[in-house]
């Protein structure tokens, strides 16, 4: 198809999208997948806090997979593993960023009926080795051990809000600490993946079959479908994309939008690399991860001006 097919969508059950990080579309299509006998690949989060695709055969395994992981996903040997379920003649399922699709789609050399792909909107993946330091530095200051995470916390805060919750426990018990340091160094780009700034999949036209991300823009889109609670952009990009939609679209609410209305920044084109990204690298090497938080951790005074700006400009129109 020349351009997709545009969809804000939720998820009928609201539990499955409290525990989804937009919409809840994918629990949808992994559902059906699995329903059907199949297996789904996708990115769950290790004992160790890290990022990892792994392969599920049950609801059980798949649920790991719900939310965003803000960090670079390893691939460990998946691929040869959807290979073998592919020759199989199994249907599979293989969800992650744009370029994990690329790659796999590259490593298979053909096509298979019984794959369908379904890739992210991605911003750009920060770093594996950031994050494990960030998490080290939250178990210092708070004394403790960290149990869990949620880099985006929307069931205290709602879907807009980005707020990260850690978990942790020491001799008192267990507790939680909300923070906002890994979305600013997030935000700021310079812990971004190099490839990320070269990144070919910023546009309306995606590897996946199915990609689907959150409906920022949904107030103008589709007026009165958003709650805060979740909602999901889906772009449906070829033929197998629209078989897998009305396999689903009994478990959604369904609203089609224009493209116009639809597009955020990660559609556009990639990030610039940022002034001083080489200079944050050499200070991570070097210096306590306290220090980097407090000069790169924080809500920046341009960040604060901008801010500012865009709520006069909302109470003056
Ligand atoms: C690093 C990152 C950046 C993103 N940037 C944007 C953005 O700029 N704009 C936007 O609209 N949406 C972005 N998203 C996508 C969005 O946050 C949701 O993942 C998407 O809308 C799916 O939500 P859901 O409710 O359908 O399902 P959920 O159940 O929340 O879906 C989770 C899905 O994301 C996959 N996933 C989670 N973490 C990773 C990871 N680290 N690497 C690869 N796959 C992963 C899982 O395999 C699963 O398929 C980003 C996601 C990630 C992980
Ligand atoms: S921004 Fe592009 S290159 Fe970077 S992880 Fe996402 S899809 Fe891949």
């Amino acid at each position: 198809m020349e351009y997709p097919i545009v969809y804000a969508a939720k998820h009928n059950d609201l539990t499955v999208r409290m525990q989804s990080r937009s919409g809840g579309v994918f629990t949808a299509i992994s559902d059906d997948i699995l329903d059907r006998g199949g297996v789904v690949y996708g990115c769950v989060l290790n004992e160790k806090f890290e990022a990892i695709h792994i392969r599920a055969v049950s609801k059980e395994q798949r649920d790991r997979m719900r939310g965003s992981k803000y960090i670079q996903s390893n691939l460990v040997d998946i691929f040869k593993q959807v290979k073998n379920d592919l020759k199989n003649n199994n249907e599979v399922l293989f969800s992650g960023t744009s370029c994990q699709i690329a790659g796999l789609k590259k490593y298979l050399k053909v096509d298979y009926d019984n794959l369908l792909c379904v890739d992210i909107i991605c911003h750009s993946v920060p770093s594996p080795l950031v994050w494990k330091k960030y998490l080290k530095y939250q178990e210092q200051i708070n004394n403790g051990k960290v149990i869990s995470v949620d880099f985006r916390n929307k069931k205290d805060f709602g879907w807009k809000e980005y707020i990260e919750t850690i978990t942790l426990k020491n001799d008192n018990g267990i507790f939680k600490v909300n923070s906002e340091i890994f979305k600013y160094l997030f935000s700021q780009l310079k812990i971004s993946r190099p490839s990320c700034y070269k990144c070919p999949y910023k546009d309306i036209k995606h590897p996946g079959d199915i990609t689907i991300g959150d409906y920022w823009g949904i107030e103008k889109a589709a007026p009165g479908f958003n709650d805060n609670k979740g909602v999901s952009l889906v772009l449906i990009n070829n033929n197998k994309g629209i078989k897998q939609l009305k396999r689903i679209e009994k478990t959604l609410e369904i609203r089609e939008c224009s493209i116009e209305d639809s597009i955020q920044p990660p559609l556009k084109s990639p990030f610039k690399k940022p002034k001083g990204r080489a200079k944050f690298w050499k200070e991570l090497e070097n210096k306590p991860f306290k220090k980097i938080v407090k000069k790169y951790g924080k809500r920046n005074f341009l960040f604060k001006v901008k801010k500012y700006i865009k709520r006069l400009l909302k109470r003056n129109n």
